[in-house]
């Protein structure tokens, strides 16, 4: 039987709200959406059931404590685990990593190893960091290949009898490669006492999960990342380590027995659960593991690998040398995930994404909480950030098709911009007498340019065509000039000549460059009483940018002109 995405994005209510009937939205890597099962199974619980689970006896009671062992029963099959003995409720899988550090503390010593991939999302690196500061152990990395990506099937350069713990992510937040699960099983047999554990996080609503045929010890991940609920996480653990753990955190319903002095624990799963856990989060993801034993797995598999290879096939069209963007990711053994860098562009990511925002297309530009994977990447690619594009399978071939026409778009926006540069050149005028820069030479600019155009994309272009008149300015990227708030990055730098402001500003995003250079037009060279008596906001509503640049844009706009006006 096909996959039918209709159908299946039919049951996710989000895109059925007016505000969204266009939106494409493929940032699913960061977040999910929820089906209707879900958001009703949350009301549901809190007009009828809300009690506090495992207290006490009465009636509201009872029916939270079946819910959350019916979905502790529910959760083992869908991680693959034996039996609901294996399952730990967490907060996500943040907490679940940092519950199962914490935890082995206790089985680790001097110098022994804890093997990880250089590719690792934060989650999986900081908590191991504080471990082997705790514990004295060193932190191994598997080794890069030519693409400077981790290469797992050299394992056996790192993996030794010092080896204590190999925590890995399944499939990279950033380039969505899924590891070669056979080596997992390789790595047990020849070394049986290391600890396995498995950040499933960016696979849980794609593949699967084995939890127990993988052959690993702990396996965490997010309901969030597959349909369910914010603020709820699984972790998989085999039991005969659960047993040795102390728990990440004490108190409420996970003690045997108090005195004033000391506090034993109860046994099993029940004592990684200190205090109230989110009872409506596990109501809401009993809907989604219900939600999810009633889809066509292999049918959704095999519909979500077509859709990645389409889109792959599709950025291959925008990403070329002619552009300056350039894929670093490949469809096959892929969750779902592409990346695309820009090298030698007038522009930033950040613009492309600004771009696209306005279009109504989600994506996400930055790091992704992979800083050292990027800084393996930066001396092959010369990009130490990417926009990233990730699919679910309520995503269409039309969403796909949408995103690379905005792009598209966008790089001919962005190349009239550079080719109908105004005639007069950039520069940076300087003081008469003390010969220091005071700022971009912006009186090219007509403010009647801007006001003229007639919808906000001509508008958008004429911004992208004003940040070109901000000049890049190495000597302000200091840290003591940069703009908090900001979405993109943004340094101020002020001075006062004869009374007058002067503002030397750079950004990485030429959009934010021209919402500078707007804002430095009325700014540059006046005294405080002179600006006081400008309303720069209402100049900017007068051009319709608060309806169309977005709330956190504003926000960053806002930020800059804070900075700005702290000055006056
Ligand atoms: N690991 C990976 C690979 C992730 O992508 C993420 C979230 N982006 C996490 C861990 C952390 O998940 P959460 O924020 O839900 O705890």
């Amino acid at each position: 039987m096909n996959f039918d995405v209709e159908q299946f994005k039919s049951q996710f209510p989000l895109f059925a709200q007016t505000a969204n009937q266009s939106l494409v939205y493929l940032d699913n890597a960061a977040t999910t959406q929820k089906p209707q099962c879900v958001i009703d199974a949350i009301t549901h619980f809190y007009l009828h059931q809300n009690g506090n689970a495992q207290r006490a006896s009465h009636r509201l009671a009872r029916a939270a404590t079946d819910m959350v062992t019916h979905t502790r029963q529910l959760a083992s099959e869908f991680l693959g685990a034996n039996n609901a003995d294996e399952v730990v409720f967490t907060s996500g899988a943040t907490e679940a990593i940092n519950l199962v550090s914490y935890g082995l503390a206790n089985l680790c010593s001097v110098g022994d190893e804890i093997v990880l991939l250089a590719s690792e999302h934060h989650a999986n690196l900081l908590p191991w960091q504080r471990l082997a500061e705790q514990k004295q152990c060193e932190l191994v990395f598997l080794p890069a290949d030519e693409t400077g990506r981790s290469d797992f099937s050299r394992w056996s350069d790192v993996i030794n009898e010092c080896t204590r713990i190999v925590s890995i992510s399944v499939a990279s937040n950033v380039l969505g490669e899924v590891i070669d699960f056979t080596i997992l099983a390789q790595i047990k047999q020849r070394f049986p006492s290391v600890i396995i554990v498995l950040d499933a996080s960016q696979i849980a609503c794609h593949i699967p999960l084995q939890a127990v045929q993988w052959q690993c010890d702990f396996l965490v991940c997010s309901a969030h990342k597959f349909y369910g609920p914010t603020g709820i996480g699984l972790l998989y653990a085999a039991p005969a380590l659960l047993e040795k753990m102390s728990p990440l955190h004490v108190g409420g319903e996970m003690v045997d027995h108090v005195t004033l002095q000391h506090s034993t624990f109860v046994d099993g799963v029940q004592r990684f659960e200190a205090g109230t856990s989110s009872l409506s989060a596990i109501a809401g993801l009993q809907a989604c593991l219900l939600f999810w034993q009633q889809q066509n797995r292999p049918a959704m598999q095999a519909y979500e690998q077509e859709l990645v290879a389409y889109l792959h096939d599709q950025l291959s069209i925008v990403c070329s040398p002619s552009t300056g963007l350039q894929l670093i990711t490949s469809p096959e053994n892929n969750v779902g995930i592409a990346t695309f860098i820009s090298t030698g562009n007038s522009f930033s990511l950040s613009d492309v994404a600004y771009w696209l925002d306005e279009s109504d297309i989600a994506v996400r530009v930055g790091q992704h909480c992979a800083h050292t994977l990027w800084q393996s990447l930066v001396p092959i690619y010369g990009a130490d950030n990417g926009l990233r594009i990730s699919l679910a399978a309520y995503n269409t071939y039309q969403d796909i098709d949408r995103l690379v026409a905005a792009i598209d778009d966008f790089l001919s926006a962005s190349l009239q911009a550079s080719s109908t540069l105004s005639p007069v050149p950039t520069s940076v005028i300087e003081s008469t007498y003390t010969n220091t820069p005071l700022g971009d030479d912006l009186s090219h600019l007509r403010w009647q340019d801007l006001l003229d155009a007639p919808s906000w994309q001509k508008r958008f272009k004429v911004l992208l065509q004003w940040g070109n008149s901000i000049q890049a300015k190495p000597q302000i990227r200091e840290p003591q000039y940069l703009v908090k708030g900001c979405e993109s990055l943004v340094w101020v730098q002020h001075q006062t000549v004869d009374n007058k402001h002067y503002f030397l500003v750079d950004s990485d995003a030429n959009v934010i460059k021209g919402l500078s250079a707007l804002l430095l037009f009325w700014f540059n060279g006046k005294t405080s009483e002179e600006i006081s008596k400008i309303d720069i906001e209402e100049r900017y509503r007068a051009l319709g940018l608060d309806k169309h640049l977005s709330a956190s844009r504003m926000n960053g706009f806002l930020a800059l002109l804070g900075a700005v006006n702290k000055y006056v």
